[in-house]
């Protein structure tokens, strides 16, 4: 058996991250992907408990108080949080436990847990992403606009990632991520 890692998966809204990872899970068996809590109001479509926990600010701020998150970060104007116990969990069955958070959060992650991964998920290009979030109808003109100006800090980082990867085509991009974790767990089967 392969024993548990943990992934960060970054990288600009509208990168395709989302879209990634739920293929990454379909090809890598023991991948898990956390479920954060969230601030943000639902997207039309978003379930309660698959795509976030969607809580009030003061259950947030009980989960930051009483040490329940792994990380946090505010992000257009909402916070977002990962849940500790549920990752600690995954990891220790021997889980590929996948993070799907912001930069902020990234590095909050290598700092209180230096083994793990960070993989940087980039647009072909700027504009690619603009017509990307334009394109997903549930932004505001405002929206996309901050959306784009946090790209740009985001991608400001890419380099202090482990690694990169270009989602121009998402077969490829899929084979390149799925390879990444493979490669990674296998290093730690016991
Ligand atoms: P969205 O509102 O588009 O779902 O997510 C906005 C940003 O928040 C994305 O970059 C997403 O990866 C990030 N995010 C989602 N969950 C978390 C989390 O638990 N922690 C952090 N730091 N960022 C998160």
């Amino acid at each position: 058996m392969r024993h548990g890692n943990l992934f960060v998966i970054s990288g600009p809204s509208g990168a395709g991250k989302g879209t990634l990872v739920a293929r990454l899970v379909r090809e890598v068996p023991d991948a898990w992907v956390s479920v954060s809590a969230t601030t943000r109001a639902p997207r039309p479509g978003e379930v309660d408990g698959v795509h976030y926990r969607f809580v009030s600010d003061e259950e947030f701020d009980r989960l930051v108080a009483t040490d329940g998150l792994l990380e946090w970060a505010v992000y257009g104007g909402n916070r977002y949080g990962t849940p500790r116990a549920t990752v600690e969990e995954h990891i220790a069955k021997g889980d590929q436990v996948i993070l799907e958070i912001d930069v902020q959060g990234g590095f909050q992650v290598r700092d209180k847990m230096p083994s793990a991964r960070l993989v940087f998920i980039e647009p072909p290009s700027l504009q690619v992403l603009e017509e990307r979030l334009r394109g997903r109808g549930t932004e505001t003109e405002e929206a996309v606009a901050e959306r784009m100006e946090t790209a740009k800090v985001e991608l400001s980082r890419k380099m202090e990632y482990d690694v990169r990867l270009v989602n121009d085509d998402l077969d490829g991009a899929v084979r390149a991520l799925a390879g990444y974790v493979d490669e990674q767990a296998e290093r730690t089967r016991g």
